[in-house]
């Protein structure tokens, strides 16, 4: 994400959908999008809206995708082309590159309250990858490593509040949990119906292959 600072909630209204940038705030009654009834954001908000081309439409989807994950153009573009010259579904391998981000995982696990925060957590070295201190949020996971908090960050404020708010949250079954070592394996590659939802993956190709 470009600017730490930049005022999130407004990219949810500019999306039309919740996007779960900040966490806690996300699914209580504090979420902007639920208060302001989904209106795009700006003084002409609900003017702006009019019928969309299919242009429009595909790079909605585009930045929706980007967004949720918090991921620069550049880099989104990059994702793409490396989906694009893979084996697979390309939209489907895209999204699974997207899923196997470490900051995503930590996410994931419920070690973090949003993938932003789990991006800062990963940089600020408060995770290990098969033993090893990893500060990279993009990095690539592969099936069979071990993500796992580091001891001395474990009583962290955010890492300890967010296992406590979203304990009771399942956790993808393409990773398995250990919540008394702070510990979150990837089983196997996530499957379509195990990533995010409110992607359309088909309309991001579409973008990309205009
Ligand atoms: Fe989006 Fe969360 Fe802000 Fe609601 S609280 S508008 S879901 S970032």
């Amino acid at each position: 994400m470009a600017n730490p600072h930049a005022p999130v909630c407004r990219l949810c209204r500019r999306e039309g959908v919740k996007l779960f940038l900040k966490g806690e705030k996300c699914v209580g009654d504090r979420c902007t999008f639920t208060k302001r009834n989904a209106t795009p954001p700006g003084q002409h908000g609900l003017a702006r809206r009019r019928r969309i081309s299919e242009y429009g439409i595909q790079l909605r989807a585009k930045q929706r995708g980007r967004r949720i994950y918090g991921v620069l153009e550049t880099q989104f573009q990059n994702y793409f082309d490396d989906a694009s010259h893979g084996k697979g579904v390309t939209g489907t391998v895209l999204l699974q590159m997207l899923e196997q981000r470490l900051d995503n995982v930590v996410y994931r696990a419920g070690f973090a309250s949003s993938r932003r925060e789990a991006r800062q957590l990963v940089s600020h070295r408060h995770f290990q990858v098969d033993g090893r201190a990893v500060n990279i949020p993009s990095y690539q996971l592969r099936t069979g490593q071990v993500v796992q908090v580091r001891e001395r960050s474990r009583e962290l404020e955010p890492i300890r509040r967010s296992v406590e708010f979203r304990g009771g949250q399942a956790v993808p079954s393409w990773l398995t949990l250990y919540p008394q070592e702070f510990r979150v394996d990837v089983s196997r590659h996530p499957e379509r119906g195990e990533m995010e939802t409110s992607i359309d993956e088909q309309l991001i190709v579409e973008w990309y292959s205009r």
